[in-house]
């Protein structure tokens, strides 16, 4: 059974990172590893920013403002490549570069298809990335492949917000994965990215590769998905808060999902979801202390009477305290109250209610003032702005 392990844009961002990506790789041969691997860090941030620029009219201008992302590829594969490795690299290096500056021209000229076009500028951060890294793994004798993401992962072309197509991508995934994984290479695969039926370049969403990375071990069956990154796992605290935080061994995903939310941003409980359908365990490892354990986590986590696993926090939270004595043994009064915020289409975080009032939480206050004036209508609003929950 294979493993899935993810390597975020930090863990792949200059020559120094790459290489202790393939030293991480390399004893875990024996469990037969897919990789996924995001953009070196930065990068997703300098093309979308060319494509902004390429919204002026400007191609030209758009394209130069990326000269320090080739140079930062160049760079790696001139430290860690030999030939003939380098020279094949740094041939498909100029062969994207050429594409973009393509891409970025269409970007400029054509108005009407700028999503689809902004997803194919993008997917070149990681699919220069995979290239590299597969390149990397092979230069150090770990026999590897780079397998296009985009012939596995099949979306519906919602572009920069795609969502896959469960029954193509697994099918598609087994097919391009399983042969490889059985000759024993490693198959290297960009995150984020996929195609739509028709073949073209769609990508998941901002942050998406932890999804891909869940959604491959999901569509291959794997016994376990590791996501490497550059924290020591989840902790019991935020650790620029309190200093002497600690590595929590493991979590259940519910936990998970709730100190996600309340800050700890080590993982977003909707991109692990094709590992919770599948009860599939996501261990979050370091990859500047590859060998300690991290996090595992996974359906099932213990539990110790009397202890707090961890102290999330969040800042910044809007608190609506709303006071009415109609609430007192009547009934439709929460009804009314949450249709408000149903209405201006408002996430409520935390709710408490008592016999005559109710206090809720709010992270994305920008309807607030319409809010409350209807609110208003149903009793005595309070509104605290800047609060945290704890
Ligand atoms: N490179 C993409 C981004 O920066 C995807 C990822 O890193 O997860 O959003
Ligand atoms: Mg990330």
């Amino acid at each position: 059974m294979a493993i899935v392990m993810k390597f975020g844009g930090t863990s792949v961002a200059d020559a120094a990172a790459i290489e202790n990506v393939a030293r991480i790789v390399a004893p875990e041969q024996k469990s037969a590893p897919v990789v996924v691997v995001s953009a070196m860090s930065g990068v997703t941030d300098s093309l979308l920013n060319a494509t902004t620029i390429a919204a002026t009219g400007d191609a030209q201008r758009a394209f130069t403002s990326l000269e320090n992302v080739f140079k930062r590829h160049e760079a790696a594969a001139r430290e860690l490549l030999s030939d003939p490795r380098r020279e094949e690299f740094l041939k498909q290096l100029s062969s994207a570069a050429d594409q973009i500056s393509r891409e970025l021209e269409l970007f400029a000229q054509k108005p009407s298809e700028r999503k689809a076009l902004q997803d194919a500028v993008v997917s070149f951060g990681e699919i220069l990335s995979s290239t590299l890294l597969a390149a990397v793994l092979n230069e150090r004798d770990i026999k590897a492949r780079q397998v296009d993401t985009r012939r596995c992962i099949i979306t519906d072309d919602e572009h920069t917000a795609a969502s896959p197509l469960l029954s193509e991508s697994s099918t598609q995934t087994q097919n391009e994965l399983l042969p490889v994984i059985e000759d024993g290479i490693v198959p290297v695969l960009g995150g984020f990215i996929g195609a739509t039926t028709k073949g073209r370049t769609t990508t998941l969403g901002r942050g998406g590769s932890d999804y891909t990375a869940a959604l491959i071990g999901a569509l291959i069956g794997a016994s376990e998905i590791q996501i490497w990154t550059d924290v020591s796992g989840v902790l019991t605290a935020d650790p620029r808060v309190v200093p002497h935080a600690q590595t929590i061994e493991r979590l259940s995903y519910s936990e998970a999902a709730e100190l996600a939310y309340f800050g700890a941003k080590v993982l977003h409980p909707k991109t692990i979801q094709p590992a919770i359908e599948n009860s599939i365990p996501v261990r979050i490892c370091n990859s500047r202390v590859p060998g300690a354990p991290g996090t595992l986590v996974g359906p099932e986590a213990e539990t110790s009477p009397r202890t707090i696993k961890a102290i999330a926090h969040k800042t910044g939270v809007t608190v609506i305290q709303i006071t009415s004595a109609r609430m007192l043994g009547a009934y439709g009064f929460l009804r009314a109250l949450f249709e408000i915020f149903d209405r201006h289409r408002t996430a409520v975080d935390v709710v408490t209610t008592s016999e005559v009032s109710v206090s809720l939480s709010l992270d994305e206050a920008s309807a607030l003032p319409a809010i409350v004036a209807e609110l208003e209508q149903l009793g005595t609003v309070n509104v605290k702005k800047g609060q945290a929950i704890i």
